[in-house]
């Protein structure tokens, strides 16, 4: 049984465009409901330490230097079945493969500059939500 919080980040490429805003309004449109959020940067150290799970594939390096590149808006997310339906939402990592309507064909550039991060699974979810938020930061 999947549980009901996800975790997010508004990537630099999507801050820096100035859609944020509107990709906040299609996650609330679509059910979620905002748990914890905040605009913070990360050290490259930082997104080395986040995306650690990938250091194996060949664009780990690329993938930190852009994390860290500019500010990001991390968020916990609520609504059933979270993970798998956010996944839905987002689309495709790659935009050009992202069905109609998500936030990913809407507003991402390419398949490293994607928008927006969502968690695999729900115990991913809470790893990385853990990073970036304490407890007193959630509602
Ligand atoms: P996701 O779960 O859809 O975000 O995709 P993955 O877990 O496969 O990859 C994590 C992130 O790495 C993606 O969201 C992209 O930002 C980035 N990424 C994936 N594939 C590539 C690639 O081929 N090149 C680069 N530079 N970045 C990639």
């Amino acid at each position: 049984m999947s549980g009901n919080r996800t975790f997010t980040m508004i990537k630099p490429d999507a801050v820096e465009n100035g859609v944020s805003g509107a990709i906040l309004k299609q996650i609330q449109e679509a059910g979620f409901k905002i748990i914890a959020l905040k605009q913070t940067k990360l050290s490259l150290e930082q997104a080395s330490k986040f995306y650690f799970i990938h250091r194996e594939r060949p664009f780990y390096a690329d993938l930190c230097a852009f994390m860290s590149s500019g500010p990001i808006f991390p968020a916990i997310l609520e609504k059933e079945n979270a993970v798998e339906d956010f996944r839905k939402l987002i689309g495709a990592t790659n935009p050009a493969n992202a069905d109609a309507g998500t936030i990913r064909k809407n507003f991402a550039e390419s398949i490293d500059k994607n928008a927006i991060h969502g968690s695999d699974s729900d115990e991913n979810a809470v790893i990385e939500s853990n990073f970036f938020f304490s407890e007193l930061e959630r509602f």
